[in-house]
């Protein structure tokens, strides 16, 4: 009897040493040490003759923010995390047009858009049309992470934050003279009225996230919603095929679904990250609409934009580390 316990005894420990080894093995083979991570702040018309002090700026600011997400993922981070944390970073940069420094609505308000999507299991949270809420990026996070929703809008979206407690502000916060100037001359010759943010990111576990966010189009009419906090359009994840943000005339990237279609591209027909982003950005969209920047599941990144410029940057685990404005 008493040799038959000690014997069963015996098995369960050796089980118990097997199973913990296969769980740490599988671990082990789930994470590798091989991360990219791209971002961006905005397509258009951006002119060469920009002073250089401005062009510092936006390659100032690229380098800090692209550096805060490469850090959070070579420390073995969520890619979720980086893309937050590296937003969060350009809603408070005014070089962009998101959070502070977010263009005026014709009715010389602010109205911010923002979404974030994990392509581990697609899920989402977004926000439109928000106008008290310091970092749309964060309370996008939370309808996902706390909500069974996936899009918030206007003054539900605003009470949400409240709620939830993240940091509320008043509309002018936003107000920058920039932006302002812009407004009242209602176009701006040298830089024109984009400057979206967004951000792609595959970590060490090969999870892919998405985000983006925005003051929308400069000028744009009381209530109208980009494609920036619309998943499928601006914004998309999943692990399966790639991570998308835009930026760029939304109603286009709405009316032809790109982030979606570039992963459906993969997925269905086959296609590389490379051609699936140049199908819609080159050939199905008409020139001067925007661009998308975009991670696949094996850590290849593309920038693709039909305009002359686009404030642009790229990391990864092998030492690459690059922003750029043109070509
Ligand atoms: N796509 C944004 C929107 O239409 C604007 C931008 O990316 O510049 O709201």
């Amino acid at each position: 009897m008493k040799k038959n316990s000690s014997l069963k005894i015996f098995i369960a420990v050796l089980s118990f040493i097997f199973l913990n080894n296969l769980f740490i093995t599988t671990n082990a083979q789930n994470k590798t040490n091989k991360f990219t991570i791209v971002i961006h702040g905005g397509a258009g018309f951006i002119s060469k003759d920009i002073p250089d002090s401005t062009k510092k700026a936006y390659i100032n600011s690229l380098k800090i923010a692209l550096t805060i997400g490469k850090n959070i993922l070579a420390e073995g981070g969520k890619s979720i995390d980086a893309v937050e944390q590296v937003i969060r970073y350009m809603e408070d940069n005014p070089n962009f047009n998101s959070g502070k420094g977010a263009v005026f609505t014709a009715n010389g308000t602010h109205e911010l858009d923002a979404s974030i999507m994990d392509g581990k299991d697609l899920s989402t949270g977004a926000v439109a049309g928000v106008t008290i809420i310091k970092h749309p990026i964060t309370l996008a996070r939370k309808v996902k992470e706390k909500t069974k929703h996936v899009l918030l809008v206007g003054p539900g979206a605003d009470q949400f934050g409240k709620k939830i407690g993240v940091e509320i502000v008043d509309n002018h916060y936003f107000d920058t003279p920039r932006r302002l100037q812009n407004w009242k001359k209602r176009h701006n010759k040298k830089i024109n009225k984009h400057g979206t943010v967004g951000c792609v990111a595959i970590d060490m576990y090969g999870n892919i996230s998405a985000g983006t966010s925005t003051g929308g189009l400069s000028d744009k009419m009381y209530g109208r919603v980009g494609d920036s906090p619309l998943v499928n359009a601006g914004t998309y994840a999943n692990n399966k095929t790639c991570g998308v943000s835009a930026t760029g005339i939304g109603e286009l990237f709405i009316r032809n679904t790109v982030a979606f279609n570039i992963s459906a591209l993969m997925e269905y027909k086959g296609l590389t990250l490379k051609q699936a982003a140049d199908e819609m950005i080159l050939k199905r969209l008409k020139p001067g609409s925007g661009g998308i920047i975009a991670v696949d599941k094996g850590g290849s990144y593309v920038f693709s934009f039909n305009t002359p410029g686009m404030f642009r940057g790229v990391a990864n685990s092998k030492g690459l580390f690059e922003v750029k404005i043109w070509e």
